[in-house]
């Protein structure tokens, strides 16, 4: 882009407070010269050829005012080019697109960079996270993107490091490790850039770390300042008063007392910036471990406390790292209802008075509308089913909850909505300043939860939640399963925040549909569940255009143009979460979900054509005969539930992105099975060793676990036809 230009054309499109605020960072930072400035940043809204920053602006809207692809001509839309990934794991990031070249991360946190009109491949740059870092990543080993600065591209990695590349040639400018990586920490998120500050947080919640979020100079790579979302645990008098103000909402004796302990309260993937009130918002994730009566117990042994400040959403200054005020949306978390979705910042009429606000629609599936200024509720109603509450008090902002869901303080076991990926997860929406409609991926997929007695944490590895995750397995009943699938719900929820209701949704063939992108053009792009990419009416939901995608699109669509042409980008390919805990063969009900990790780029007459579709394989199920006692069966159930299930699925039904253990060679064999479990013989393909959390019998208890359920299932589902490779 024409530098000089654009700084001018993007300035006159931001508000007076606003540019008295840039020109101080002009000369703050004297950028201004080479590359992305602050001026760029805050005026990205005015500069729709490009994609600079996650969200597109620091309001993390995803609203591109581009308009030459529209509800007129989109039908016309065709393929200009794609690119192969050389990963077939969850691929969830956004691309940047800076003068007509775009960048952006995959699956093992790799980074390539192409040309934006031709797809030529300009450079790539792999991390090398060590395969085994895999076991740390309660998600996938998925990426969500960059940050632009100066002449650099900033991304973390999966084993915990920032890294800045010279964004013209990948040469890596500096590496910084950001966490302890003794610990269970990972990088998915994408960094976002502030007055040339880089801020990143990390995951690890499932695994008892204790969240916290960073920053770092752009320049040099060193550490700024350093903000924790949960206190340490013991005497807090030293700690900053705002973690002496969380630390009055747990139990303290027992945050930290082990490493497994940490609270959790990670900040993995939602922030947003204003700057007119210089306030960084970052979004604060569960509890670690998940059940509140082995994370904060009271006198009684149930759970107590509020515990500060997890599932909040927290305002913080940018410079200093300094606490400025919060609002947990789920006081007292237990059911791992994150408030690290997609934080999103408007202006809009709220009862006679144009407000600024804060939106989430986080885990616990109720949609916030925050005064952004101050933290103060201003509303919330259910975007989806909700059980655990039946509204949120309009006076305190605190929810009003079912007491029979609150499985940490009854110690029994409950059927929740949402369940613990939420009814709404990362994938980010969008919203339509037109009409004033924010578009939700949502989904429903409620969850047992069964409390699990005398659970001890294990601090090197696995699930750390405190709930027995394989006491939900379904029965071996084939009708029964379809019928549970058939509960399972996706859809793109047009919300009207003011109304605090939907005006319209689109029902999809299942949960964990793709991003939003919302346009000038009166669109709004989708990839699905059901492998298809599609437009939508923004006005009223109509599907206007679709195109084959050969595999479930999870990762959110960017739009920008090179020459006055309009592009529309996807990174498309099936993975994450909820991808990795159900059986791909039965979400869609039509044909199996399958992984090809490919970048997808479209305009108006593109005609590239992808590949024939790979052909589905008939798989027989063919497990050796089940012969363990049933006592040597239920410890592999259990420990196949804290160790297994989070990757290989809840009650071995196998995904479609990683191994079916039913259909695992190894299962023939106690020594062949061994040497995966225990040795480690698969770690560079991302099965860590479990040495030291599984004892010998314990993992051949497993193999014995998944041999019954092979049989099981072999006697329901004979040969089917898979997408497995
Ligand atoms: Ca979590």
């Amino acid at each position: 882009m024409d530098l000089k230009r654009w700084a001018l054309g993007g300035a006159l499109l931001i508000s007076a407070g606003t540019l008295a605020n840039c020109s101080q960072i002009f000369e703050a930072t004297g950028a201004g010269g080479e590359g992305i400035t602050t001026a760029m940043l805050v005026g990205a809204d005015g500069d729709g050829a490009n994609w600079i920053s996650h969200g597109r602006t620091y309001s993390e809207q995803r609203y591109s005012p581009l308009d030459a692809v529209n509800r007129e001509n989109v039908g016309q839309l065709g393929l200009a080019w794609y690119a192969d990934m050389d990963t077939a794991r969850g691929q969830e990031a956004t691309p940047l697109v800076i003068d007509g070249k775009l960048y952006l991360t995959t699956a093992w946190s790799k980074v390539k960079a192409f040309d934006a009109t031709t797809g030529k491949p300009l450079w790539e740059y792999d991390p090398k996270v060590p395969g085994e870092t895999a076991v740390k990543a309660c998600c996938d080993v998925v990426n969500r993107g960059l940050a632009a600065w100066g002449d650099k591209l900033f991304f973390g990695t999966l084993d915990g490091r920032l890294i800045a590349l010279n964004r013209d040639t990948g040469a890596v400018a500096w590496e910084k490790v950001t966490v302890d990586q003794s610990k269970s920490y990972t990088i998915t998120g994408a960094p976002r850039v502030i007055d040339g500050k880089v801020i990143i947080g990390n995951g690890g919640a499932e695994f008892g770390v204790r969240g916290f979020v960073a920053a770092y100079d752009a320049n040099s790579g060193e550490q700024l300042w350093k903000f924790y979302t949960v206190p340490e645990g013991g005497d807090p008098k030293d700690a900053p008063a705002y973690l002496q103000k969380a630390a009055e909402t747990w139990n303290m004796d027992v945050l930290g007392a082990s490493d497994a302990i940490g609270g959790g309260g990670t900040v993995w993937d939602s922030m947003a910036y204003d700057p007119d009130l210089d306030l960084l918002y970052i979004g604060v994730g569960n509890g670690s471990p998940w059940n509140r009566a082995y994370r904060s117990p009271g006198k009684d042994g149930t759970g107590e406390g509020d515990n500060l400040y997890l599932s909040s959403i927290v305002a913080v200054r940018p410079k200093t790292g300094e606490y400025v005020w919060h609002y947990q949306t789920t006081p007292g978390e237990t059911w791992d209802y994150t408030a690290t979705q997609h934080i999103m910042l408007a202006d809009m009429e709220i009862d006679g008075a144009m407000r600024k606000v804060l939106m989430q629609a986080p885990k616990n599936g109720f949609f916030y509308v925050i005064d952004r200024e101050t933290g103060k509720f201003l509303s919330a109603k259910p975007y989806v089913s909700v059980n655990w509450a039946t509204g949120i008090d309009p006076k305190t902002g605190r929810p009003i909850e079912n007491p029979e869901t609150r499985v940490d303080k009854t110690g029994k076991p409950a059927v929740v909505t949402p369940g613990a990926l939420g009814g709404h997860n990362w994938h980010p929406m969008a919203y339509s300043p037109t009409e004033n409609l924010v578009y939700i991926p949502a989904f429903e997929a409620g969850m047992m939860y069964a409390p699990e007695a005398d659970w001890k944490p294990d601090t090197a590895r696995g699930f750390n939640v405190g709930f027995n995750l394989g006491a939900g397995d379904l029965p071996p009943d084939g009708g029964f399963r379809k019928q549970v699938a058939g509960t399972l719900k996706g859809m793109l929820v047009a919300w009207d925040p003011v109304a605090q209701k939907p005006r319209w949704t689109v029902e999809h063939p299942g949960p964990w549909n793709g991003g939003l992108l919302a346009t000038g053009g009166g669109l709004v792009f989708q990839g699905t569940t059901g492998s298809e990419f599609n437009a939508y009416d923004a006005a009223n939901g109509k599907k206007l255009w679709s195109f084959a995608a050969q595999t479930g699109v999870v990762a959110p669509p960017v739009t920008y143009t090179v020459n006055g042409e309009q592009y529309v980008a996807v990174l498309a390919g099936w993975g994450g979460a909820y991808a990795l805990s159900v059986d791909g063969d039965l979400i869609n009900r039509k044909a199996p979900v399958r992984n090809i990790s490919r970048l997808l780029v479209f305009k108006l007459g593109g005609a590239a054509k992808l590949p024939p579709e790979p052909a589905l394989a008939d798989l027989p199920l063919d497990p050796p005969p089940s012969t363990a006692a049933p006592e040597v069966i239920a410890v592999g159930q259990l420990k196949y539930g804290r160790y297994c299930a989070v990757c290989h699925a809840p009650g071995a039904v196998g995904s479609t992105v990683l191994p079916d253990l039913r259909r695992a060679g190894s299962l023939e064999s106690a020594a062949a099975w061994n040497a995966v479990v225990e040795g480690g013989a698969l770690k560079d393909n991302g099965m860590a060793s479990f040495k030291g959390s599984l004892t010998k019998q314990e993992i051949e208890a497993i193999r014995a676990y998944v041999i019954k359920r092979a049989n099981e299932d072999k006697a329901i589902e004979g040969t089917k036809r898979v997408a497995r490779k």
